[in-house]
Parts: structure tokens; sequence; C-alpha cells
């Protein structure tokens, strides 16, 4: 299995990724919608048959096909999963680079599994630590590093730091701000310097189990968040600039529908307004989101052919989400990795077009 993908094009790369179907949905006797077929990259290929009723009302499938730059079915492991994307954004951040990952997808269809994993597989999270210490290591004689990280959640307008043990309310609120450079600073959020191994994965343990043990917390929530755990990296030697690596566990996407039902919110109580508020500020990071890595596929294309000036906009304002990555996106030696996670039960199968639709627009000019 190797996948190094060639040319410039891979600074952003769109890949599916297919999660087996689990008890629930065999139980309601949902049947696997989607096939894979991988090709030579960047052309493997996702088919989604999904299950219509004629006029007539018999049954048949109408067959989707999208093409991504790769395509994991459901025996594939965050091992593969890591080599094929997250493996390049490590080497480039010795080089000054800044790469981000996203997980995007239903919630369920396994964002997290793959970025950080379960007690039976750990997540691409631990693969990237693993390589960076090794890296580290081979580069001793030139430069000494160090990493500074922070994890944290955007929570509709709220910015919750998960490296500080005092719950939402208790925190000291964590404001955007713009330095004189341009640069944005998240205020008051926690840094923590780490120089081993072992003290950057009890970090990621401390933080995701503050994701999950809040008191106010559950799977519910977390699918509403988008969790960002961002790991720079710093040279001793000033003269070696270090590049950012970020890991983005994005909100479930299911949830950008809700804004559908504004129609109804009159007779809503504040529990589904609150609910159908925050849908409506999902969709529009997700939105915002996809027009800013749309915006910058655009610009590197443009780098590569040398005619398209550095002039493309890239609408980071647009949301809070783009935002705070502005600074880890924007720059010139930035790769940008998505996984599009699927269910692949006929129960899902509007929430899994939507989002084949959505990751193949990403990258649509
Ligand atoms: P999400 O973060 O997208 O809401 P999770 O990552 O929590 O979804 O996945 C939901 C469940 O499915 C978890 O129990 C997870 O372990 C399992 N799962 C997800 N992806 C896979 C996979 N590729 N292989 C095996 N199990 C998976
Ligand atoms: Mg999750």
């Amino acid at each position: 299995f190797s996948m190094e993908c060639p040319g410039m094009d891979c600074r952003i790369k769109v890949v599916l990724r297919k999660r087996p179907l689990n008890s629930k949905e065999l139980a309601k006797n949902a049947f696997d919608v989607a096939t894979t077929r991988t090709a030579t990259y960047p052309n493997s290929r996702v088919f989604i048959h999904e299950p219509k009723t004629r006029v007539d009302l018999s049954k048949h499938l109408e067959t989707h096909a999208f093409i991504f730059d790769h395509a994991f079915d459901e025996t594939s492991t965050n091992e593969q999963v890591y080599l094929a994307t997250g493996k390049s954004l490590v080497k480039s951040i010795f080089e000054g680079g800044k790469g981000t990952f996203f997980a995007y997808g239903q919630t369920g269809s396994g964002k997290t599994h793959t970025i950080f994993g379960s007690n039976a597989e750990p997540g691409i999270y631990s693969y990237i630590c693993n390589d960076l210490f090794r890296h580290i290591e081979d580069s001793c004689h030139t430069a000494t590093f160090h990493l500074r990280v922070s994890f944290f959640e955007i929570y509709g307008p709220k910015i919750i730091d998960l490296l500080t043990p005092l719950s939402a309310n208790q925190q000291p609120s964590i404001q955007l701000c713009e330095d004189k450079h341009g640069n944005l600073n998240l205020m008051h959020l926690h840094h923590e310097t780490i120089s081993s191994l072992p003290d950057l994965l009890a970090l990621v343990q401390r933080g995701r189990s503050l994701r999950t043990t809040r008191p106010t917390s559950n799977n519910n929530e977390s699918s509403r968040s988008h969790a960002i755990f961002q790991i720079q990296l710093v040279s001793s030697d000033a003269k070696s600039n270090g590049g950012v690596l970020s890991l983005v566990d994005l909100a479930g996407s299911e949830r950008a529908s809700t804004k559908k039902h504004t129609g109804k919110l009159a007779a809503s109580s504040n529990t589904q307004k609150k609910i159908q508020s925050e849908g409506a500020e999902i969709n529009k990071s997700l939105l915002s989101l996809k027009e800013c890595i749309r915006a910058l596929y655009k610009r590197s294309l443009g780098q590569q052919g040398d005619s398209v000036s550095d002039s493309t906009h890239v609408p980071f304002r647009g949301s809070k989400l783009t935002l705070v990555l502005r600074d880890s996106f924007l720059c010139i030696n930035s790769q940008t990795v998505m996984v599009a996670t699927i269910s692949p039960g006929s129960d899902s199968v509007e929430h899994t077009l939507n989002t084949m639709r959505y990751a193949d627009r990403v990258k649509e000019l």
C-alpha cells in the first residue's frame, strides 16, 4: 500500500472513507449503498446506490458516481488513511509548512474514529505524534525543536479550551484578536509546551476526556462542536521556521440541514430554537469552510501554472471556524486534507449523498 501523490496538486486532497455497517443498521435490515473502486491516484470512484420508489411503486436503485483522490472502503485502517494523507503533512511542517486535516461527515460516520481512534485502533493523531518525534530526533544535529500544543472546541459562538480542567462556564472567555502584524491570536487559550512523545500522547487523552466527560456533555454535544487540535513546531534555532499542523474533527454535517425547519420557529420551544440556531451556525461554518478550501485550491493551481496570481479571495471571515484557522491555512506552503466519512447504510443515504456532494464541490472549479 503506497500512495505518495505526485506534483503540487496534492496541496488539497479530498478522500472518502466508508465505515462498516454496524449492528444497529443490520438490525434495521439496512443494506450497504456504497461501493468504492480504487484506481490510480487521483481517480478513485465511489458509487452510491440510492433506493427509490417508482410511480408504479416498484423499487429500484439510482446510482450516483463521484471521483475522489482516494476512496477507502470498510476494511481500511487508520494507518492506511494516515499513510495516504497525514504523513505528508508531518513532513511539510519541518519546512515551515502548514498542514490541516479535516474530518467531515454525518454523526456516527467515523470522524472521531479516524482522527482520535478507539482503544482497539489508534487514530491518525497517534501516527502523527510518532512521526513528529521521529523527525525531531533525526533533525537533532541541525536544530532543536519543541512543540506548542493547543486543543479546543468551537461550540456555537464560544471557544472552549480542552486543556484546562475548568468547566466551560468557569473558563475565561477566549477571544479572537488581531495583533498589529495582522496575526490572529486566541486570547486566554492555553498552549502547552511539549518535548516528549509520552507527554504529547497524554495531553491528547486529557483533552479528549474533557471533551466527553464535561458535566453537560454527551455524545450528542460533541456532534455540535468542531474540535481542533493544533501542534506548532518551535525551533530554538530561529533560522528554521516551524510549521503548524491542525487536526479538525468537524461538527456532524447533518446538523447543517436543520435550517430547513426554520419556518416552524414560532411554534417551537426554546430548546428547539436553540437547536435550530445551532444548526444555522454549523451550516454557516461548513459552507464557509468549503468556500475557503475551494479558493485555496484555485490559488494553488494558479501558482502551479504561474498565470493566476495570489489574489484569489479566500473568504475566511465567513465563520469563526475559518477565521480561527486562517493563519494555519493561509500560506504558500500549505496542505489540506479532507476525509469525508460516510455511514454506508441505506437508512443514511440522504446524508451520505449530501456528504459526497459537499466533498465533491470542495475541489470543483
Ligand atoms: P463521528 O465522530 O463521525 O460521530 P465516530 O467516529 O464516533 O463517529 O464513529 C461512530 C462509531 O462507529 C464508533 O463506535 C466507531 O468506533 C465506529 N467506527 C467508525 N468508523 C469505523 C471504521 N472505519 N471501522 C470500524 N468502526 C468504525
Ligand atoms: Mg465524533
